[in-house]
């Protein structure tokens, strides 16, 4: 029955062959060529691409290359960017690890991370996608000014991230705790499949923007390791 699955799920993945990039360590380096000079943006973990697509229909200017370990989900993150005809998202259907392994230095100019799964158990956290390694391999790859943007409904894993990223010797820029009800913060605001589900249900989404902040010289100090 799962062979059966996946033989269904990869006929459907023919059709999307021109946005998929299967092997995304042979890329590193060659994103700029793949995007046509525009600066690159990334999601871990897209879901079913609700936001990616509202992303990418509002900044032609942009490209970005969603990454998500469930090839199902993704499938439906596909078919909504051939619904509106995007030519400026790239998928890459498997779990993101060490993102340097995938992308050089300085490369990248944003990634998001929406509702990325909480592993809520204790010996998980260096598993989830805010620990502090991560968070200084991030920005690695991302360029000078180059941010995190993390929402997140879940307050534990929310409070846990601002720490990290105080550990990780970065610098919160832009901080909410009810996105929603912040007239700026949510007035470009989008929502994502998990954010309309909890904000539902009456939770607060949090939203954090994480950078190298002001502070000089760092850049070369996250190279340097
Ligand atoms: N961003 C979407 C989905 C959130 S659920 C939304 O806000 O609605 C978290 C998603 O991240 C799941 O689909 C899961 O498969 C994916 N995911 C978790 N860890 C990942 C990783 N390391 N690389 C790629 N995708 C990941």
């Amino acid at each position: 029955m799962r062979q059966r699955r996946l033989k269904n799920l990869e006929s459907k993945y023919e059709a999307y062959e021109d946005l998929l990039i299967y092997e995304p360590p042979q890329m590193k380096g060659r994103w700029r060529e793949l995007s046509g000079g525009r600066p690159v943006f990334i999601e871990i973990g897209c879901g079913k691409g609700k936001f990616i697509s509202e992303l990418a229909g509002r900044e032609p200017e942009n490209h970005f290359i969603a990454i998500e370990g469930n090839m199902s989900v993704m499938l439906r993150a596909m078919e909504k960017i051939r619904e509106k005809d995007l030519t400026n998202v790239t998928f890459v259907p498997t779990h993101a690890g060490d993102l340097t392994d995938w992308f050089a230095d300085g490369e990248i100019s944003g990634i998001y991370l929406n509702f990325s799964d909480p592993l809520p158990k204790n010996y998980w956290y260096k598993r989830r996608l805010t620990y502090r390694e991560r968070l200084r391999s991030y920005f690695r790859v991302l360029d000078r000014n180059g941010t995190v943007v993390f929402k997140t409904d879940n307050t534990g894993f929310f409070e846990w991230s601002v720490l990290e990223t105080a550990a990780a010797d970065l610098r919160i820029l832009d901080l909410t705790r009810d996105l929603h009800a912040d007239p700026e913060a949510a007035a470009d605001n989008i929502e994502t499949e998990y954010e309309a589900k909890y904000s539902g249900l009456g939770e607060k989404i949090k939203r954090a923007v994480i950078g190298r902040g002001e502070a000089a010289g760092t850049e070369e100090k996250y190279r340097n390791g």
